[in-house]
């Protein structure tokens, strides 16, 4: 591994003084960036630790939860307040990596972490997203993880977060820290598509940080469920995954949030199948049609091609376990 500096500001004007300087990186749980750094992926000349910021809390507040960037993702799991009004963000979170990660594991982390695609890592192998121009050594490849949405000509990775699907799916927003202040985005327009450009995963500047995670109240509580399938049942990234979350009032949805995990370069919200559950009854067959109009637009790049049945299959039992028809 290449030699670096390693330095642990106090105070947030501090890491934002550093952070704007080629080959700097930021360090929170290092639950991916010593991966990428040990394997040659990634090779920073200064690490800024921010571990010292305060920026753990998890607190509610008139308008919803607020979460630290700093929060532990086992610590967002298990919070009282989050098991009960944003069940969902905490079963995403359970199904993610395994607990000694999750330990470890920072929320702005998380969102901050790479595709695990293969070639990404191999750096023998063309990948457009480490070396740009290189080439995308799973477009005719080995590609049975990759997306089937939003996908180019340059990139078919897709972004590995659980938790992630789960904020896309309650509209959350990031709070994001720059030399002019705080800004606010949609958790939806942070990460991004790959286009032409996949070496960048999300629309956070170089010389900004991710201070925070606004979700707003909701009504979701009673009726949201996370499906995640995999190849084993514990400590396996996403097939396909889905964050159901359903506002139910005399077995009419109201109101319906979904977003798939595993499928695309981004959480990968479903607004035309929200669209179509508002005003329907609670059946079997509206969240099979729901499904259907999910699938539009989706593409398989052969080994790949299975997610087209199983993504419609696990968007419809995400709904039945989200209703209680399961
Ligand atoms: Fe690289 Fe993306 Fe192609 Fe994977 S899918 S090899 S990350 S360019």
């Amino acid at each position: 591994m290449k030699q670096f500096q390693y330095i642990c500001p106090t105070t947030q004007q501090g890491v934002l003084d550093v952070i704007n300087k080629p080959g700097t990186k930021i360090i929170a749980g290092g639950t991916n960036l010593v991966d990428l750094m040990k394997r040659g992926v990634t090779a920073p000349d200064k690490l800024v630790d921010i571990n010292h910021l305060p920026l753990k809390s998890i607190i509610s507040t008139p308008k919803g939860l607020y979460i630290g960037a700093l929060a532990l993702n086992s610590a967002v799991a298990e919070h009282e307040l989050v098991a009960r009004q944003y069940p969902l963000l905490a079963m995403a979170l359970k199904a993610g990596a395994s607990p000694q990660l999750r330990n470890m594991a920072t929320v702005g982390g998380n969102m901050m972490q790479r595709t695990r695609c293969g070639y990404f890592y191999d750096t023998t192998m063309p990948c457009n997203k480490r070396a740009p121009g290189s080439g995308c050594g799973a477009y005719e490849g080995v590609n049975r993880m990759h997306a089937i949405f939003g996908g180019s000509s340059q990139c078919i990775a897709v972004h590995p977060s659980d938790m992630c699907v789960a904020l896309a799916a309650l509209n959350a927003v990031v709070i994001i820290a720059g030399k002019k202040g705080e800004r606010r985005l949609p958790f939806t327009d942070f990460h991004r598509l790959p286009g032409e450009h996949p070496e960048m995963d999300n629309h956070l500047a170089a010389n900004e940080l991710i201070v925070g995670v606004e979700i707003p109240n909701n009504h979701f509580a009673a009726n949201s469920y996370y499906l995640k399938v995999r190849d084993r049942q514990s400590y396996a990234f996403a097939l396909v995954s889905v964050a159901a979350a359903l506002d139910i009032e005399n077995g009419i949805i109201r109101h319906a949030r979904l977003a798939m995990g595993g499928v695309a370069h981004k959480p990968w919200r479903l607004f035309d199948a929200e669209q179509a559950l508002a005003g329907k009854p609670v059946s079997e067959d509206s969240f099979k049609q729901a499904a259907q109009l999910a699938m539009q637009g989706a593409k398989g790049y052969g080994q790949n091609a299975f997610k087209l049945k199983l993504a419609p299959a696990t968007i419809a039992e995400a709904l039945k376990h989200a209703a209680g028809l399961a």
